[in-house]
């Protein structure tokens, strides 16, 4: 299997990111990941403060060139597995997150991961493997990791996790596909900007997708699909989330546009995905069980 390795990242979605493999579609590839934070927080006592430098925030491993790739397709990637790392990092920053004008000095969590569940603050949370950036490149220029669009990017979604299949618009040739940001937990919305950030291993299936054609990414599961909206504000992204669901629910289930958005309205459920990054993001999650699929 094709491997990429930790240290070949990338901080912005781009074409002037030489790719680093190619690969057919259908093919399975490993790829280890950096934490968004590059392991410059690795201890208890690491301050944020004097370590963090912020040009190494967000890498991504990659770019993938899918071989056959053009504008106007639809990248389908399978996400297979995702091995996390023994310990990740969580951090409260001055100025990060919904209440950032609140934290009045940095502070950094080192948390073991256990095999089925984190302990923080005295509290058993959910092992919820996910992966916070992934994305291609646009269609001009260049989108830093930190920030989410069409292209996937930064989007913070937890549904992003194994067993899931993330759609993703092909702006370019090839896609110049890359991940990063994998989070060992989160809730929905990552108040706090961060979450149980770590390294990790993620094995995924780049393919060509043939069935769908979207103009946002969207993420389906055994039960559902999720149509991903990233924009200025929640407002925004919600609207740019229903619009595509709509849009979607008309053309699958042969229904006028009208009946499509109420039926959106009565099935689907609006949910934050992050309110933290430099545009937000929201998902409408519409269940299989209304769809002629
Ligand atoms: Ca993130
Ligand atoms: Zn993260």
């Amino acid at each position: 299997m094709k491997k990429i390795l930790r240290n070949q990242v990338i901080y912005a979605m781009g074409t002037s990111n030489k790719p680093v493999i190619y690969v057919n579609p259908g093919e399975t590839l490993r790829i280890e990941t950096e934490d968004c934070f590059s392991h410059q927080l690795v201890k208890a006592t690491d301050s944020f403060d004097e370590r963090v430098d912020f040009s190494k925030v967000n890498p991504a491993s990659g770019p993938v060139f899918v071989n056959g790739t053009s504008p106007g397709d639809t990248l389908k990637v399978f996400i297979k597995k995702i091995e996390l790392d023994k310990q990740g990092v969580t951090v409260a920053m001055k100025g990060l997150g919904v209440l950032g004008h609140k934290v009045k000095g940095s502070q950094v969590e080192i948390i073991p991961i256990g095999s089925d569940a984190i302990m923080f603050a005295g509290q058993k949370l959910p092992r919820r493997p996910m992966i916070g950036v992934i994305g291609v490149a646009p269609a001009e220029g260049e989108v830093p990791n930190s920030t989410p669009g069409d292209h996937g990017g930064n989007m913070d979604t937890l549904d992003v996790s194994p067993g899931a299949y993330v759609y993703l618009p092909v702006f370019v040739n090839g896609a110049y596909f890359a991940i990063g940001d994998i989070h060992a937990t989160m809730g929905n919305g990552e108040v706090c900007g961060t979450g149980v950030e770590c390294r990790a291993e993620v094995e995924l299936t780049l393919d060509i997708c043939t069935e769908y054609h979207w103009q946002i990414p969207v993420i389906e599961t055994c039960d559902s699909f999720y149509f991903v909206g990233s924009a200025d504000t929640l407002d925004n992204a919600v609207k740019k989330a229903a619009d595509e669901a709509v849009m979607f629910l008309e053309k699958i289930n042969r229904i006028p546009w009208n009946t499509a958005y109420m039926l959106a309205s009565l099935s689907g459920d609006v949910i934050i995905s992050q309110a933290v990054n430099p545009l937000k993001t929201a998902r409408i999650r519409i269940p299989k069980s209304c769809l002629n699929i």
